[in-house]
């Protein structure tokens, strides 16, 4: 805990000299900043000492909890060697250990593993290999790709440019490459109008359609398989995910997987994909990719991708692309850690129960009259906040009704983040069962109290 006269000059300091990510920085200003000075399991302590349920795992990244002994101790370790040292060119021992374990532990077909910082990054660097993979093999107007409306995939221009959410992306379409959109399967509100249990999935039919008229000129399809994270939480119908591969295979169209949230767990699997058995040409990771310790992030490709870059020096066939902290030694050895975790600890057998009681504790909810729709997918998941449950009629997003429920909940130790009316629920993949019940139950009642039940 800091002393109570410093407290005041980091809030001070906050405001002056900070501009603070997808904030609005007029309203941030009247607010007394939330600072968080240290962390231990899924809590958080904020610099009065307060203890808060980390219930969106530090922007879901974290996995294993804050302060884990084997991941900290991985990094003191790998401190006493060097902190970073460059890949391009030379090579470094975590970074070398880290791809074979990643391509071990990838949906088999994956070979290689090109590393940069961030998902932006890794998603930027997938949608470049798939670009250029065309130009090798020949097919230069395969220049276009194809996205899922209310897809996120990062905030450089490229990601943007592949991204399906009006309030983010909007303002910056003039700087875009051409990407198509396809409906989003977002069940409860289905763009197609249909009802769940007979659609057959139709919304494959519009990829279809997408796919059959443009093929020539499209490189690549990316995706979010399972749970569109940023855009509401929106998690696919089974069988959406293996459909799309399929649709990408028959029409000549690489299918790029954006698993930067989904991998590592999260969706009770080591990697959306394998609930499904697709295995994608290329795969975007980071969040969780060191236990959300530091910035990391993997893009994988198989042999054919990385094959079509192989040629004389002079050919100019090179992957130019590369970043000064790519293969960073630390965060290597963290992910290394990371991983070795989930199997000494069996996290991935660990989460049956707690996803089981996660969907247990969701069932209360559906019976508020402001909740639309409680939605799961492995250990994350969504409140959706309807203003009129029979209608869905939304609350209109400048009421902050989000907002609203997750301030609350702060109050009464649990920090979230909404997107808009949309509640997240995502811990840390180490929340014990009590832990997780007091989560649900922080949340339960500040969705009661902001809705005015
Ligand atoms: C967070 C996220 C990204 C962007 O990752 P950053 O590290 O914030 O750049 C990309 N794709 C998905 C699915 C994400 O959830």
């Amino acid at each position: 805990m800091i002393h109570k006269t410093y407290q005041e000059q980091l809030q001070t300091w906050d405001k002056q000299y900070l501009w603070h990510p997808f904030t609005q920085m007029q309203d941030y200003g009247k607010e007394t900043p939330f600072i968080i000075e240290e962390g231990s399991g899924v809590f958080l302590r904020d610099i009065d000492g307060k203890e808060y349920i980390d219930g969106i795992s530090s922007m879901w990244c974290n996995i294993h909890g804050h302060r884990k002994k084997e991941i900290d101790d991985a990094i003191k370790e790998q401190l006493d060697k060097i902190a970073h040292a460059t890949l391009l060119g030379p090579s470094n021992i975590p970074a070398i250990e880290l791809a074979k374990k990643l391509v071990e532990v990838a949906p088999p077909g994956l070979r290689k593993v090109f590393y940069s910082d961030n998902g932006s990054t890794a998603n930027e660097v997938a949608l470049k290999m798939a670009f250029q993979y065309w130009q090798h093999k020949g097919y230069r107007e395969k220049t276009q790709f194809v996205a899922l409306q209310y897809g996120y995939h990062g905030d450089t221009i490229g990601t943007m440019g592949v991204g399906g959410i009006d309030i983010y992306h909007k303002v910056f379409r003039p700087l875009y490459f051409k990407t198509h959109f396809a409906p989003a399967p977002y069940c409860y509100r289905c763009p197609l109008g249909k009802q769940q249990k007979d659609c057959l999935l139709a919304c494959l039919k519009e990829l279809e359609k997408i796919l059959k008229e443009n093929s020539d000129h499209i490189a690549a399809m990316i995706m979010e398989p399972l749970v569109q994270g940023a855009g509401g939480i929106i998690i696919h119908p089974k069988g959406y995910l293996s459909g799309a591969r399929a649709l990408c295979k028959k029409y000549h169209v690489l299918f790029i997987l954006d698993e930067v949230l989904t991998g590592f767990g999260r969706t009770g699997k080591m990697f959306a994909c394998l609930h499904e058995d697709v295995v994608p040409d290329i795969m975007a990771l980071s969040k969780g990719i060191n236990g959300g310790y530091m910035p990391l992030a993997a893009t994988l490709a198989t042999e054919e991708i990385y094959n079509a870059f192989l040629g004389e020096y002079s050919e100019l066939k090179t992957f130019f692309h590369g970043h000064t902290y790519t293969g960073n030694p630390l965060g290597c050895a963290a992910a290394l850690a990371s991983l070795e975790l989930f199997e000494k600890e069996h996290i991935l057998e660990n989460l049956v129960p707690k996803i089981n009681h996660l969907r247990a504790k969701l069932k209360r909810f559906e019976l508020l009259e402001h909740v639309g729709d409680a939605r799961q997918c492995g250990l994350i998941a969504a409140i959706e906040l309807v203003r009129d449950k029979s209608t869905k009629e939304p609350y209109p997003w400048e009421e902050r009704v989000g907002i609203q429920v997750c301030l609350e909940a702060r109050k009464h130790g649990l920090l979230i983040r909404p997107l808009g009316h949309i509640i997240v629920i995502m811990p840390p993949l180490s929340i014990n069962a009590d832990e997780l019940s007091r989560m649900i139950d922080i949340l339960y009642e500040s969705v009661q109290i902001a809705t005015n039940e």
